[in-house]
C-alpha cells in the first residue's frame, strides 16, 4: 500500500469515525460543524443554520501541561459547542484590541471577564496530542467561563444575535508617545 492509499483509508475511517460519535450522541450532523471548524482550523466558530434556525458556537480553551526540567510538555485544547447559547451573567470590562475574520482590521472592544452561559444542549470535547484521543461528552447546567474564553464567548455571541458596535475604535485612534 502506498503512502497516498494509507492517507485516503486514514481519512475516510476518520469521517466514519464523525458520523458515528454524531449518531452515538444523537444530535443532528449540523450541530456538530463548529466543533469539527475548531478542530480542523482552530479557534472560535459560530454560525446559524438556515434550515432550523439553531445559533451555534464552539469556543476553544488550550492548556500546556510543561515539566520545566525537562522542558517538554503538551497542549490540550477544550472546545465548547453550544446549541442556542444564551448567556445568563456577565462580569467585568475588559477593553481589548480583536481582530474578526469577517474584518480587514482589529477594532476596540470591551469584553466580560466572566460569562455564565446556558444553552439547550453544551458539547465538550477534549484532544489529547499525545494520546490521538478526542474525548467527547454532554454537559448538563449553564457553563462559567473567564478570561479569554469569556472574550470568545462575547465576540461570537455578537455575531449570533448580530450586535455590532456603534461607533468602534481602530488603531488609527492610538496615539504615539515617545518616551
Ligand atoms: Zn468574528
Amino acid at each position: 500500500m502506498d503512502y497516498l492509499e494509507e492517507e485516503i483509508k486514514k481519512k475516510l475511517k476518520y469521517n466514519l469515525q464523525e458520523q458515528e460519535i454524531i449518531k452515538k450522541m444523537n444530535i443532528k450532523p449540523e450541530i456538530f460543524l463548529p466543533l469539527i471548524f475548531s478542530l480542523k482550523f482552530g479557534g472560535n466558530w459560530s454560525y446559524k443554520t438556515e434550515k432550523d434556525n439553531v445559533r451555534l458556537m464552539a469556543i476553544k480553551d488550550k492548556v500546556t501541561k510543561y515539566d520545566p526540567q525537562e522542558k517538554v510538555g503538551y497542549t490540550m485544547e477544550t472546545i465548547y459547542l453550544f446549541s442556542n447559547p444564551v448567556v445568563i451573567r456577565e462580569e467585568g470590562g475588559v477593553l481589548r484590541l480583536e481582530k474578526c475574520s469577517e474584518k480587514q482590521e482589529r477594532e476596540i472592544v470591551e469584553r466580560p471577564y466572566i460569562v455564565e452561559v446556558d444553552a439547550d444542549d453544551i458539547i465538550k470535547a477534549v484532544l489529547h496530542p499525545g494520546k490521538l484521543k478526542i474525548k467527547v461528552e454532554h454537559i448538563t447546567g449553564s457553563l462559567t467561563l473567564e478570561g479569554s474564553l469569556a472574550y470568545g464567548v462575547s465576540h461570537e455571541m455578537d455575531h449570533l444575535m448580530g450586535q455590532d458596535e456603534e461607533h468602534p475604535k481602530f488603531l488609527w485612534d492610538f496615539n504615539y508617545e515617545l518616551l
